[in-house]
């Protein structure tokens, strides 16, 4: 579904990300994790259009995203999550959610969806008028998720949605992520959290240094673990 080759992302004389190729199959968990300034938001920003990659190819489906908008990106069905969430603090849960339909094609069951997000999330039924920087941090990394599965999206890319939520709001955050994972979504992880990623993860990828490091499915990384200590810090 999303095949990336060779990928190349330069900030002036900074390559953030050299030769990083990865794949991602329909209704696959693919992890991308690595320590702090590995990569792996840059990656993610020239999969998604906000960053122009110097060199390599990022195709969905078979046809280039570059050169492509993000809004354009997201249209073709590629939704990020962004880290931080980008919520809008001062706007009711509700409007934010409407923002997330914006994109999609289909509103004929826009209703249906939105009460299954709602049955999923129900601290967003409770605060459904409220402003959304009232929430908490995991409440808000719900509400970014609901917006994003209101897109319809064809793929979904997370960056760190644990970072800064306390360890119960972490687990909420992996248990979610599960379940789509179980309905067939697609999912890439972007995480510092790898213990974590490797336990959802179909198969990840370690990036070091703006390289892939390691490579394999979440047993095949949990079985060279002397390797993945020395990359992924215990
Ligand atoms: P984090 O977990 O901190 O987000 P990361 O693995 O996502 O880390 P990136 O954010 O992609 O890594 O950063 C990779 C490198 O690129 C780091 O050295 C970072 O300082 C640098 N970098 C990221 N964004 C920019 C930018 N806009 N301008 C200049 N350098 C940047």
């Amino acid at each position: 579904m999303l095949k990336v080759e060779n990928l190349e992302v330069r900030y002036g004389r900074l390559a953030a990300v050299r030769n990083v190729s990865f794949e991602v199959g329909k209704g696959e968990f693919v992890g991308l994790i690595g320590p702090n300034g590995a990569g792996k938001t840059s990656t993610l920003a020239a999969i998604t259009g906000l960053v122009s990659p110097s060199a390599g190819s990022v195709t969905f489906d078979g046809e280039s995203l570059l050169g492509r908008s993000p809004e354009q990106i997201v249209r073709r069905g590629v939704s990020l999550i962004p880290e931080g969430r980008q919520i809008f603090g001062t706007l009711t849960v509700a409007e934010n959610l409407s923002l997330g339909s914006t994109a999609r094609s289909d509103r004929s069951t826009l209703a249906d969806d939105l009460e299954r997000e709602l049955e999923r999330f129900p601290i967003l039924r409770t605060y459904y008028d409220t402003p959304a920087g009232r929430l908490s941090g995991g409440e808000q990394q719900q509400l970014a998720i609901a917006r994003a599965l209101l897109g319809q999206p064809r793929m979904l890319l997370l960056d760190e949605p644990s970072l800064g939520l306390a360890p119960l709001m972490i687990d909420a955050v992996f248990e979610v992520l599960t379940h789509l994972r179980d309905e067939g979504v697609t999912i890439v992880l972007v995480e510092q959290n790898a213990a974590r990623t490797i336990e959802v993860a179909d198969r990840c990828y370690v990036l070091r240094s703006g390289e892939v490091a390691l490579t394999g499915s979440s047993d095949e990384i949990l079985a060279t673990a002397d390797v993945a200590a020395a990359y992924l810090g215990g």
